[in-house]
């Protein structure tokens, strides 16, 4: 009988193989030869185990080359979030409405005129782009968008407080996540935090007795992922801006998540939408572009002109302003605003949280009819179930829905969950006794069949 061992071709054999013709334009010879060293290696602990295992080149070749083919694949992939959380900042907080990815792809792949003006032929202001449709939608009189929300609240307090005391609540440091705190932010920024109040209760009595000749600023912060409940109270946006006004000091509104529809009317009460500020006489309003308003990362600043012409006038505007396909994205997501309607329909993050059950239960109804006939599957429910809107917004706000609850045959829930999120596409789902929970709140219609081939390959093996 013959040595199994000696029937494995060299390292140097395999090397010569036309097949590898294709992978070696791709990788590095040293990871070529690794990885053909790494299916020798394996082929070997098989045939020492006992175990069956192919030993041909062409075998060899051939998995060698799908595992340096799935070492070829982005960092960055596609991923299908079953999550039900609409805003994930793992998986990329919002999602763009299609007009406004296409604004970015153009954008991209050509010139444009970003810092042009087509008319005069003269060189403008890639700020342009983004001031009107801030403008209507806050009804400040200026406007400006820097690369996030966090890079906003810090060019913001250099501009109005830089060496000067900036009066915060106690209830309002927090942390958003991601190391912003509030209280580093504004060290950051030059500014020198000035607390006042206690956690659960800040008067604007309490405001008022901490301005002095050094105070720079009233700053409002909105608690966006967490509440204190039970006996608080906190001084309203109202309240701070006739403090300011007595005081000739300016109040600064950092709402964050950045509402831009009646979100109440939708049945989200607690959010305060980005032009309730400006209504009540606020310097400058911050917030995010890719949490609630839907649109690209960004950090959006609206307020009084000369807060507005000091920011940008900042040599540090130069270290945080936005690209061109961001702000090509974000001029786009502020046009689809121009009617109400079109946003709800046409920006996902909207579209999503606003998905009636029903439409929900009807899709998660069909999908489980779809996977029900799959192999592998142990278990099948659809449940009604709650979601979380999520990246730092409406903490307290479940929203209803449903899921496709499945447990496999051939795998724990974990493995499950990890075959799934190490396929192709992945998918991101949540885990629950046993069963791997697909929320479709975050699954486009588009996406359904994809999940379903995921799921099929998912129960049957690992990739
Ligand atoms: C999310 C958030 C920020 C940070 O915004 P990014 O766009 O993530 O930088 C700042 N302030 C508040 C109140 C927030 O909710």
């Amino acid at each position: 009988m013959t040595n199994p061992f000696r029937s494995l071709p060299s390292v140097s054999e395999l090397l010569e193989a036309p097949e590898l013709a294709d992978v070696r334009r791709m990788v590095p010879h040293d990871s070529l030869v690794a990885a053909l060293r790494r299916e020798l290696d394996r082929a070997r602990a098989e045939i020492a185990a006992g175990r069956p295992v192919a030993t041909t080149s062409p075998d060899l070749l051939a998995s060698a080359i799908a595992s340096l083919q799935i070492d070829l694949r982005p960092r960055l992939r596609t991923v299908l979030n079953a999550t039900g959380i609409v805003l994930h900042t793992n998986l990329g907080r919002a999602p763009m409405a299609e007009s406004a990815a296409r604004a970015a792809y153009d954008a991209a792949r050509g010139y444009l005129n970003l810092e042009f003006d087509l008319a005069t032929g003269e060189r403008s202001s890639r700020q342009n782009a983004v001031r009107d449709g801030i403008c209507s939608l806050t009804g400040a009189e200026a406007a400006t968008a820097v690369n996030n929300c966090a890079a906003a609240t810090v060019i913001m307090l250099r501009a109005l407080a830089s060496g000067k005391d900036v009066i915060v609540s106690r209830g309002q440091l927090i942390e958003i996540g991601g190391s912003f705190r509030i209280p580093d932010i504004l060290q950051v920024s030059g500014a020198t935090l000035r607390e006042v109040g206690t956690t659960n209760i800040t008067r604007a009595a309490d405001y008022e007795k901490a301005i002095g000749p050094n105070t720079g600023a009233i700053l409002r912060v909105h608690a966006s992922n967490y509440r204190v409940r039970g006996f608080t109270q906190a001084a309203s946006i109202a309240e701070l801006v006739a403090i300011g006004r007595k005081h000739g000091v300016p109040v600064i509104d950092d709402v964050g998540s950045g509402a831009a529809v009646d979100f109440a009317a939708l049945g989200f009460p607690d959010e305060p939408l980005v032009g309730d500020g400006i209504r009540a006489g606020a310097d400058v309003v911050l917030f995010s572009g890719d949490k609630l308003l839907g649109g690209p990362q960004a950090g959006i600043i609206a307020g009084k002109r000369r807060w507005i012409d000091a920011i940008e006038k900042d040599p540090f505007m130069r270290a945080v302003r936005l690209d061109k396909m961001a702000l090509a994205a974000l001029e786009a997501t502020l046009a689809l605003y121009r009617d109400p309607v079109r946003a709800l329909s046409e920006i996902p993050v909207l579209r999503m949280m606003t998905t009636p059950i029903k439409v929900l239960r009807h899709r998660c109804e069909r999908l489980a009819e779809r996977i029900r006939v799959l192999d592998g599957i142990a278990a099948l429910e659809v449940l009604d179930d709650t979601a979380f809107v999520g990246g730092g917004s409406l903490p307290d706000q479940a929203i209803p829905t449903v899921v496709v609850a499945v447990g496999a045959t051939e795998a724990s829930e974990e493995e499950f969950a990890r075959r799934l999120r190490v396929g192709e596409p992945a998918v991101i789902a949540r885990i629950r006794q046993g069963r791997v929970l697909f929320d479709l709140r975050t699954i486009f219609d588009s996406q359904e069949n994809e999940l379903v081939t995921a799921v099929a390959s998912a129960v049957r093996g690992s990739p």
